[in-house]
């Protein structure tokens, strides 16, 4: 780790990390058809319409949008009263991001000829474009971008960095794990980690999640953030753990509580919270699905996978 490296990401493994996230992205990600182009028009539009509505409702959004109007140009043409009409007739929110995104693309072809400029800091000069959009167009469209730093990014960094809730620390974490010169596949690969494995409630190992070997909410089974300030979703959480009975009894052939709590989460402790009690409940829906068998000798509970 260089000097200037933040305090919150000492002792993380940056290279490692950086490598399993790019890797889980470009193995399988969500196919949204805006992530197979870099024509910066497209990706502002997406942008503006993702602001108010699920990833999902806005593809035919999108498309029809673009079929009516392929190019900045034809948009910078358009009546803004019929922008705002398709803004209405697909659901999109407040009619203001219509008429901004009319203006921004006015702005392109009167200011710049109708080719988008490439800088964060330029591109948040058009209408309605906030630095977090201008960082989008830049990554997505143009490779030039920032790390972005979302309530997805802070939700995930927090939980496996353990790093400060505090803006300037986030910004700090973030811009050291981006790799130089990578914010396009960068900043898709964090936002869909934020979107699909670490979202308020985790599903780490259902996701495949890449950062399992780094992250310490997963160490400890504390997956409290900025965001979600109680222990997400009991359920949740607890199949984190039915998940992590199953592979640690898959390794041993019979294990006791106390052998198998400390593998099983960093604070298991025998009458504490996480302990002997918590664990016997788990065992037992376990055994309740057949999936494992517990049993008592000599007043010690023995668990073991069920063959
Ligand atoms: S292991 Fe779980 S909590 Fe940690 S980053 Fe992955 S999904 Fe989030």
């Amino acid at each position: 780790m260089s000097e200037e490296a933040p305090a919150a990401l000492s002792g993380v493994d940056v290279p490692a990390v950086r490598t399993a996230l790019i890797e889980w992205y470009e193995a399988d990600h969500r196919d949204y058809p805006w992530r197979q182009t870099e024509n910066p028009y497209e990706i502002l539009v997406s942008e503006v319409m993702s602001q108010q509505t699920q990833l999902d409702r806005v593809v035919d959004a999108w498309e029809d949008f673009l079929s009516r109007w392929p190019t900045v140009e034809d948009l910078a043409a358009a009546d803004r009263a019929d922008v705002v009409g398709f803004w209405t007739g697909h659901s999109l929110g407040y009619n203001n991001r219509a008429k901004y995104l009319h203006e921004a693309a006015e702005q392109v072809v009167s200011d710049y000829d109708g080719e988008f400029p490439e800088d964060p800091d330029e591109l948040s000069e058009l209408m309605g474009v906030g630095p977090y959009t201008a960082n989008a167009v830049a990554s997505f469209a143009f490779n030039n971008g920032d790390a972005v730093v979302d309530t997805n990014v802070k939700r995930v960094l927090y939980r496996a960095f353990d790093v400060d809730d505090d803006d300037s620390a986030f910004e700090r974490a973030a811009r050291e794990l981006m790799p130089a010169g990578e914010s396009r596949v960068w900043n898709n690969a964090i936002m869909e980690l934020g979107g699909v494995a670490c979202e308020k409630t985790p599903s780490c190992d259902a996701a495949g999640c890449p950062w399992r070997e780094f992250c310490h909410a997963y160490e400890t089974g504390d997956f409290t953030a900025p965001d979600v300030p109680t222990q997400p979703d009991f359920e949740g959480s607890r199949r984190q753990f039915r998940g992590r009975v199953v592979r640690v009894l898959g390794e041993h052939d019979e294990l006791s509580l106390d052998e198998l709590g400390p593998r099983i989460r960093v604070d298991y402790a025998p009458d504490g919270e996480y302990g002997r009690e918590w664990l016997r409940g788990l065992l037992d829906d376990l055994a309740d699905d057949g999936i494992v068998q517990v049993r008592e000798q000599g007043g010690t509970t023995l668990a073991t996978l069920e063959q």
